[in-house]
């Protein structure tokens, strides 16, 4: 048999992509380094559907129809490098490789402009859902040339979480636009986790709540506007007991937070394409504070009354719960919009003409992000496909204004109590600039044109002008 598509790496990724693939009824050829992985799989599921197994990367291209599509999935880094060189050496003019790994977009658009060279298409496609999303239905977000989703796409599709009969995968655009909007989306999942659990920790200190009770808020939240994946599964872990110690499970957990490094690179992006992802930055930077051990412990002991107002309690419970998951709610609404905000300059910087509402759609399912409310976003960009941010879409304008007041209560306990909440604290701020009036960026001219001749613009006349600050303050007109 000719397999339709070729799998290497086989660790549980590409493992599971493969049987996902098998199970729709495309033959797909297998290949691993370490050939016993190749043999497992087969011995485990080869009922699963057809299999076509090879010991050498020879045997295994040829095992394959051409053109050959040829799903990496290995380490990211250099074993994908290594691999891809190995594969090249031995693929046909229109052959395709796809890197399904958390590749960086820049590695993805040097690997294609090279692989174009030798007239091979290189997908880099992301795959979000982890184990689970691969062998029942992953989102995923492919980049690369039109052509390679031609032969690609029908059987992404099938394999594809599907909501409402629409699969969860679409051709993102060119090069490395389907990993640059896997890495916005992983950001993104850093800033609702981080809100997540900025509104657990103001229950849990403001209400005085256990995880138990928590836990039964959050499930009666997700039966409204923030029905989510990851609403869902915080209920589960709040209401998890471990078994040693009879404890609440969060309560055992070492608070800090780890991370692969998509986070950040969501935010590098960002800051060399100018858009200002607040809420993902905080989230990130909430990790890493996390992790500063070294640095919290002396903390918590130079100040062991920071907390003058831990005993605050709110008079209504329940009002309290709503402002909470309100403030929760905008703050959510920021995250998202500046995520996409991130998608559209990098889609204008490097040509991909990404399409914003079908992001939204393709994150309906499989992926960590899915969400009712990405619903709403798809809504927002069919209505208006040159939305200069998510915050003006009439939907979500709606929603803050009804938020707005429980927004800015939440900050304010938090700040007032002592409870960290980073990610809430800065999308109301980022939204009160947004809509403000005037902000003190002027001043930020002046000073700028006082200590180093920066120059600055009026507001009553075009041009640029600088003041001569250390003589008689005339103004100059100097452009
Ligand atoms: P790992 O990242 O653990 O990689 C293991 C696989 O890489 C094995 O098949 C291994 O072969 C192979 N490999 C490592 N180095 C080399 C090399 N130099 N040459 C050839 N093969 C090599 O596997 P995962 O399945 O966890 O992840 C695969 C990719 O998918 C990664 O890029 C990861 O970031 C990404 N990803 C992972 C998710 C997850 O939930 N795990 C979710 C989404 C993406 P061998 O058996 O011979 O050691």
């Amino acid at each position: 048999t000719q397999a339709r598509i070729g799998v290497t790496g086989l660790a549980v990724m590409g493992r599971n992509l493969a049987r996902n693939l098998a199970r729709h009824g495309y033959p797909v050829a297998l290949h691993n380094r370490t050939h016993a992985r190749t043999q497992r799989l087969v011995e485990e599921h080869g009922d699963e559907g057809t299999f076509v197994p090879s010991e050498s990367m020879r045997d295994f291209v040829q095992s394959i129809e051409r053109p050959r599509p040829i799903i990496i999935m290995v380490k990211a880094g250099e074993p994908t490098d290594a691999v891809i060189d190995e594969l090249a050496d031995l693929l046909d003019e229109g052959d395709i490789i796809i890197d399904c790994g958390n590749a960086h977009f820049a590695d993805t658009r040097r690997r294609e402009a090279a692989l174009r060279e030798k007239g091979l298409h290189f997908v880099g496609a992301g795959v979000s859902g982890g184990e689970e999303g691969a062998l029942n239905g992953p989102s995923i977000m492919p980049g690369g040339s039109a052509e390679s989703y031609a032969t690609l796409g029908p059987m992404f599709e099938a394999i594809a979480a599907q909501v409402d009969g629409t699969p969860c995968c679409t051709h993102v655009g060119p090069d490395g636009a389907g990993h640059f909007v896997k890495m916005v989306h992983n950001g993104i999942e850093y800033a609702d986790m981080q809100l997540i659990a900025e509104a657990y920790d103001l229950l849990r200190h403001g209400l005085g709540a256990e995880p138990a009770q928590i836990a039964r808020i959050f499930a009666d939240w997700n039966a409204g506007d923030l029905e989510s994946y990851l609403i869902e599964i915080t209920a589960d872990v709040l209401a998890h007991t471990d078994a040693d110690t009879g404890r609440a499970f969060v309560d055992v957990v070492l608070d800090e937070a780890e991370q692969k490094g998509t986070g950040r690179w969501t935010v590098q992006t960002a800051l060399d394409l100018g858009v200002p992802v607040t809420g993902i930055a905080e989230a990130t930077f909430a990790r890493s504070v996390s992790g500063h051990a070294e640095q919290r412990e002396p903390a918590r002991a130079a100040y062991p009354d920071a907390h003058a107002e831990s005993d605050w309690r709110p008079d209504d419970v329940d009002a309290f719960v709503e402002d909470v998951r309100r403030a929760l709610y905008a703050s959510k609404v920021v995250a998202y919009a500046q995520g996409f905000d991130e998608i559209q300059a990098g889609s204008k910087e490097y040509a991909w003409d990404v399409d914003p509402g079908a992001m939204a759609t393709i994150w309906r399912g499989g992926c960590i992000i899915r969400a009712r409310f990405l619903d709403r976003i798809r809504e927002a960009y069919d209505a208006d496909p040159d939305l200069p941010t998510l915050l003006v879409a009439p939907y979500f304008v709606e929603a803050v204004q009804a938020g707005l007041e429980s927004w800015r209560r939440v900050v304010a306990i938090a700040a007032r109590t002592g409870i960290p909440a980073p990610a809430f604290a800065s999308s109301l701020a980022y939204f009160d600039a947004l809509r403000a009036d005037r902000l003190p960026a002027a001043l930020i001219q002046g000073l700028r044109d006082d200590f180093g001749a920066h120059t600055y613009r009026r507001v009553d006349k075009e041009g640029t002008f600088h003041t001569l600050w250390g003589g008689d303050r005339t103004e100059e007109q100097q452009g």
